[in-house]
């Protein structure tokens, strides 16, 4: 049988795995602080310790298969798992350092990582490339951890750096909930990366039944949600599954969902030329988020071969969001990362696969 990835369970599991328990938080420091590529270099843990765990378990269940770095600063990761299945990770910057007039640091750079939950997705939605392959499986816990840590360490980001995490790569994370909510909690381990949930954003599709379920997990995180239309039948055609959670179930959801009095809950409006690019849309959408604290996230629609859809004019995203924000609704257009590299999720995979004539 395949070794499991220490990286798949929390700290209170490894402490009632290896005897005695204090060993659990060397093996953690081993792991989250000091970034060890091996059981053996592990020099506080008796050498059996080292080569039973070694028999029983891998660390790193990923590699680094391909790496495209953007101009702007953004990395985007293929990633290789231990069955040769391939996904996504993206490293964004999000703030530049900054240096004060006698040369010291007045502000470190951020980063934010874009991790994967599956390999494919069941969601099937009409406009994203990774629908496209299908689903293959869910990613173990160990896997989505992996691939923070792995680009921490590919960036020699020092293991105090906090960065953010968004669930915005491959998948849908709330179709891999409890693989989900335990990679939440490894990382919110405050004697590991110490990612508390408010620097953690899950992006949904909208299954609203799991919106709640992630809520009752009370775990902190944030959420967003991929909205992307104001009326059912253009949201289905979209996305199918809206057929089963419609934009009321979704709306009532996020009412439900426990959220930071100082937040607001992010809405992703991914920007279609003329099919949801027009302001009467815009006007739906007011309506329909009143009453919430809310953040709109405009998105530019990011063509690939063979897309069934265009992407929006510049002129046509700042009316659409000029009218939200004179409405009274929070409002941003994503800055378009990497826009030189293959920049939506899935778009790597692809460009992977076509190579090997697959
Ligand atoms: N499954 C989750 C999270 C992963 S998708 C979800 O759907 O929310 C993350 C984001 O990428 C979604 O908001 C999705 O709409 C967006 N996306 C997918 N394909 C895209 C494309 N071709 N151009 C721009 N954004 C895209
Ligand atoms: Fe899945 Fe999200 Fe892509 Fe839809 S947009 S197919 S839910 S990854």
């Amino acid at each position: 049988m395949d070794k499991k990835s220490i990286l798949d369970y929390t700290k209170g599991e490894l402490a009632s795995m290896v005897k005695p328990s204090f060993r659990a938080k060397q093996i953690w420091g081993w792991i989250y602080h000091q970034y060890a590529q091996s059981f053996e270099v592990m020099a506080n843990l008796p050498k059996a310790m080292r080569e039973s765990l070694a028999q029983e378990y891998t660390l790193m269940p990923l590699k680094i298969a391909r790496k495209e770095c953007s101009t702007d600063g953004t990395i985007k990761y293929l990633f290789e798992l231990g069955d040769g299945k391939t996904i996504e990770t993206v490293w964004l910057k999000m703030k530049e350092e900054s240096i004060d007039e006698e040369g010291n640091i007045e502000q470190e750079a951020r980063f934010t990582v874009c991790v994967s939950t599956q390999v494919g997705c069941k969601v099937g939605c009409s406009f994203c490339l990774t629908a496209k392959g299908g689903f293959t499986r869910d990613l173990t816990a160990g896997e989505i951890v992996a691939q923070v840590l792995a680009v921490k360490m590919d960036n020699g980001l020092a293991a105090h750096r906090r960065l953010n995490i968004v669930y915005m790569g491959m998948g849908e994370p709330l179709d891999n909930l409890d693989n989900l909510a335990r990679a939440i909690t490894i990382f919110k381990d405050e004697e590991g990366l110490s990612i508390s949930g408010k620097r953690q954003t899950v992006s949904t599709s909208g299954l609203s039944s799991k919106i709640d379920k992630l809520g009752q997990m009370d775990l902190g995180v944030h959420i967003a949600i991929s909205l992307h239309a104001v009326d059912d039948e253009l949201r289905s055609e979209l996305i199918p599954m809206n057929k089963a959670y419609n934009i009321a179930s979704i709306i009532e959801a996020v009412k439900r969902f426990p959220i930071d009095t100082r937040k607001r809950v992010m809405f992703e409006y991914l920007v279609i030329k003329n099919k949801n690019d027009d302001l009467v849309s815009a006007k739906k959408l007011v309506k329909l988020l009143h009453g919430i604290k809310a953040k709109v996230n405009l998105i530019y629609f990011n063509p690939y071969e063979g897309s069934d859809y265009g992407r929006p004019t510049r002129a046509d995203m700042v009316a659409f969001q000029e009218y939200l924000v004179n409405h009274g609704v929070l409002c941003t257009i994503r800055d378009s990362k990497g826009l030189d590299i293959s920049a939506a999720c899935g778009q790597l995979k692809e460009k992977e696969l076509s190579k090997e004539g697959v």
